[in-house]
């Protein structure tokens, strides 16, 4: 609402304006209005700032958009369709985790950002990635199913994809983290050539390991599942809240029940190799949203 005085200057400034349009040409006009919008009260300055981090976004990543400013209500944005998941992030402040799908077609996205009482449209820019191509050798019956398999995995399918459209209250706390110290052995968006034929696409990371190592939870969350699955073998998945989870695939056991909450870094299970595996290793994945995210990314942002 503006007052009668604030509506009287108003108007003076808007015949100011027509009048320079209409009056001045070039630089000058530009200069003019330069001085016109920083001159503008408080109440019509820019009521907040809304960011995009980190600035350079691959096929596959994660990203946070930082919304701050005194009275800044809270935001509401789209993405590809989805709702972002706002929530506090200090006085004024912001923050959604949104994650881009690995065969996004790089480009720029727009981002329509809602603050109540103010709209904008930010752009998110995609670069491509490079994946790198790998080759696997397995056991022949861990690559060929039987019909007795295929109902196996449509079932275990149908699970995963149940788990994945819940979008409960946040848990997670600050940043995410890794949840082994070691290093990567298969990267995510690697082309898999298992036993020469089958080509398929590495949703995660694949973390070296030493069966019985302890891995830790990546962020605080509630587990939902721990349960053997025919691909994942011993799998174990944390949902953080906002649609976001983490999933630990082939460990040798558990060390929590579904119903926990855990906080970041608690001991949640143990490195193995059950499941379609060839050696002890932890799969770590991320799902943001629906979206496989790469790991690497989600545990880059600040939060
Ligand atoms: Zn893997």
């Amino acid at each position: 609402m503006l007052t009668g005085g604030e509506k009287d200057t108003e108007m003076k400034t808007i015949r100011f304006l027509n009048s320079l349009i209409t009056t001045s040409s070039g630089s000058s006009m530009r200069i003019l209005l330069l001085i016109f919008f920083a001159t503008l009260p408080a109440s019509h300055a820019e009521a907040f700032q809304a960011k995009i981090l980190p600035s350079n976004i691959h096929q596959g990543d994660a990203f946070i958009i930082r919304v701050t400013g005194p009275d800044t209500a809270e935001p509401s944005a789209l993405f590809e369709k989805k709702a972002l998941h706002f929530s506090k992030c200090g006085k004024g402040c912001f923050v959604a985790i949104g994650a881009v799908d690995i065969k996004a077609r790089p480009g720029v996205y727009l981002i329509s950002l809602n603050t109540g009482q103010q709209k904008t449209k930010l752009q998110l820019r995609v670069l491509k990635s490079s994946f790198k191509t790998t080759h696997l050798t397995l056991p022949e019956e861990k690559v060929t199913f039987t019909p007795k398999d295929l109902v196996r995995i449509n079932r275990e399918d149908d699970l995963l994809d149940s788990i994945w459209q819940i979008e409960s209250e946040r848990l997670w706390d600050g940043s995410f983290i890794l949840p082994l110290p070691n290093p990567f052995s298969t990267p995510f968006g690697a082309k898999r050539i298992i036993n020469k034929k089958t080509v398929s696409l590495h949703r995660g990371l694949d973390m070296q390991g030493k069966a019985g190592e302890k891995i830790q939870a990546s962020n605080r969350g509630r587990v939902v599942l721990t349960e053997e699955l025919f691909f994942g073998g011993n799998t174990l998945i944390l949902d953080h809240g906002q649609g976001i989870f983490t999933v630990y695939m082939h460990m040798s056991g558990f060390n929590v029940q579904p119903g926990n909450i855990v906080s970041k870094g608690d001991v949640i299970g143990f490195v193995g190799s059950t499941g379609r595996s060839s050696g002890p290793h932890l799969h770590f994945g991320v799902k943001v949203m629906r979206v496989n995210a790469n790991p690497v990314s989600i545990a880059g942002l600040k939060l």
